[in-house]
C-alpha cells in the first residue's frame, strides 16, 4: 500500500530507514524543479530547513503522527480499491490497518513507548469503525484512489497525490483529501495546488476515457473536500476563482525562485524551530544554546524574491485590468440603457449617464473669454462646463460655440454584488 506521507516521493523510490519514501532530486527532467505543496510550505516555514531536508537529504526523525496518518490512509485506500462491489468488510479494513501498523516497531513509527503506540492503534481502529458506519450507505467505486501525478508547468515538475477523486460526469471532478490530525480551520492553499495541477494534468482525461468510455474536452474541479477522519466532518471548498489560483501560483513561483536562487537563510521562530530536527546543524542553534528570541526580520536575500514576485504581480495586475476594461465595455454594449443582470454567482447593476467631454481646452477657454463666462463656469472643469451648458441662462450663441467644442459621452458604472451576500 502507498504511504500517505509521500507527497514528495519519486514514483519508483523505495522506503528509507524510517519507512518514508525519499524525496526526488531537486532538479530533473531538462532542468525542471521538482516541486510540491509540502515542499513549498516547508520552504516558506524555513528555507534552511528545506535545504537540510531536500538538498542535503538529511533524514528527519520519524514522527508518530505521520505514521498514524499513513496507516489510516492505507486502510482507506484498501477500502476504496474496489472496481465492483461488494466493498471490504470493516474487519478486513481493520486488518489492513493492523498490517500497516505492525510493519514497523513503535520506535520506527516515532513513538517513545510501546504503550503510546498501542493507544494510538486502538484509537485508529475506533476511528475506522466510525468512518465505516458513517459512510457505508454511500460506498460506491471511486474514480481514482491515491492518484499520484507529476505535471510540468512554468519550469516546475509539480507532484500531487490525491487521496480520492470522484468523477461527476462531463470531466467534472471532486477531490477528497483525508485529514487525521487536529480538527483546525483549514487553509485552502493546498487545495489551490490540487486545482491548479489537476486541471493541467493530461492523464486525467485519458483515465476518464479508460474508466467510463467517454472522452472529455477538459477536466474541471467542481469541489475540493477536506475529510477530517477523527470527527467525520467534511470541509467543502468550491472551485477557486482565477484570482485566488493566480495569487497562489505567484506565491509558488516566488518560492521556486528562492530555491533556484539558492536562498536558504534560516528563518527562526518558536513554531518552526520547536519541531525542527536540524537544530544541531543550524547556525542559529549551533553549539546547543538557543539564542534569545529574535524579531522576525526579513531573511537576507528574501528581498530579491519579493522583487520578482512584485514584478510578476504588477504584470498580472495590468493584464487583469486590461481584461476588466474589455469585459466592462462588452457589458456596457450589451446592457444598452442599463439595468440589473444576474449571472450564476454575481449580480450586476449597470447604470449609464451622459457626460460632456471637451477635447480642445484652448478652444474652450477662447469661448469662455469671448462671452465673459469664466464666472458662470465657476471652475474650468468638465463638470463646471457641463453645468454651464445645461444652464437655461446661457446665451444661445455662447451655447452654440461651446457645443461646437463639446462631445457627448456615456459613462458606465457597473456595481457587482456576489449572490448570497
Ligand atoms: S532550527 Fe529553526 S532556523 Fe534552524 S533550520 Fe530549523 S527551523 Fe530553521
Amino acid at each position: 500500500m502507498k504511504k500517505k506521507n509521500s507527497a514528495d516521493a519519486a514514483p519508483a523510490a523505495g522506503p528509507n530507514l524510517f519507512g518514508e519514501v525519499p524525496p526526488p532530486a531537486p532538479a530533473k527532467k531538462d532542468g525542471l524543479l521538482a516541486f510540491s505543496y509540502s515542499k513549498m510550505s516547508l520552504y516558506e516555514e524555513c528555507p534552511l530547513k528545506y535545504k537540510f531536508k531536500y538538498i542535503d537529504k538529511i533524514k528527519e526523525e520519524p514522527k508518530f503522527y505521520f505514521a498514524f496518518g499513513s496507516a489510516i490512509h492505507s486502510a482507506l485506500e484498501f477500502l476504496y480499491s474496489v472496481k465492483n462491489p461488494p466493498f471490504p468488510t470493516i474487519e478486513e479494513v481493520c486488518e489492513a490497518f493492523r498490517t500497516e501498523w505492525n510493519a514497523k516497531s513503535y520506535l520506527e513509527k516515532g513513538y517513545r513507548t510501546q504503550t503510546k503506540s498501542d493507544d494510538d492503534y486502538q484509537k485508529g481502529l475506533l476511528m475506522l469503525k466510525a468512518y465505516y458506519e458513517h459512510n457505508r450507505s454511500r460506498f460506491a467505486p471511486p474514480f481514482l484512489v491515491e492518484y499520484a501525478t507529476d505535471v510540468e508547468v512554468d519550469g516546475l515538475l509539480v507532484r500531487t497525490i490525491s487521496d480520492r477523486i470522484e468523477h461527476l460526469g462531463g470531466g467534472e471532478i471532486t477531490i477528497i483529501d483525508y485529514k487525521t490530525g487536529k480538527d483546525v480551520k483549514r487553509e485552502p492553499a493546498q487545495l489551490y495546488m490540487y486545482q491548479k495541477i489537476t486541471e493541467l494534468d493530461p492523464r486525467l482525461k485519458e483515465k476518464i476515457a479508460e474508466t467510463y468510455g467517454t472522452r472529455v474536452a477538459s477536466v474541471k474541479i467542481r469541489e475540493l473536500l477536506y475529510y477530517h477522519v477523527p470527527t467525520n466532518k467534511e470541509y467543502s471548498f468550491e472551485r477557486a476563482g482565477d484570482r485566488e489560483i493566480g495569487g497562489f501560483w505567484e506565491r509558488a513561483l516566488g518560492v521556486a525562485d528562492g530555491i533556484r536562487g539558492q536562498k536558504f537563510e534560516p528563518a527562526p521562530g518558536d513554531r518552526q524551530c520547536g519541531w525542527c530536527d536540524y537544530k544541531s546543524l543550524c547556525p542559529v542553534f549551533f553549539g546547543g544554546a538557543r539564542p534569545a528570541p529574535q524579531p522576525q526580520l526579513p531573511v537576507p536575500g528574501h528581498i530579491e524574491v519579493l522583487v520578482d514576485r512584485y514584478g510578476r504581480l504588477k504584470e498580472k495586475m495590468q493584464e487583469i485590468q486590461a481584461e476588466l476594461d474589455r469585459v466592462a465595455e462588452e457589458i456596457s454594449r450589451s446592457a444598452k440603457s442599463g439595468g440589473e443582470y444576474a449571472g450564476n454567482a454575481f449580480t450586476a447593476s449597470v447604470s449609464k449617464t451622459a457626460k460632456w467631454a471637451f477635447p480642445n481646452r484652448e478652444a474652450v477657454l477662447g469661448v469662455l473669454n469671448q462671452f465673459d463666462l469664466y464666472k458662470k463656469a465657476l471652475d474650468v472643469t468638465v463638470a463646471g462646463l457641463g453645468r454651464l451648458l445645461d444652464s437655461p441662462d446661457l446665451a444661445p450663441e455662447a451655447r452654440q460655440k461651446l457645443l461646437e467644442q463639446a462631445v457627448r459621452k456615456t459613462a458606465v458604472d457597473i456595481r457587482i454584488i456576489k449572490k448570497g451576500e
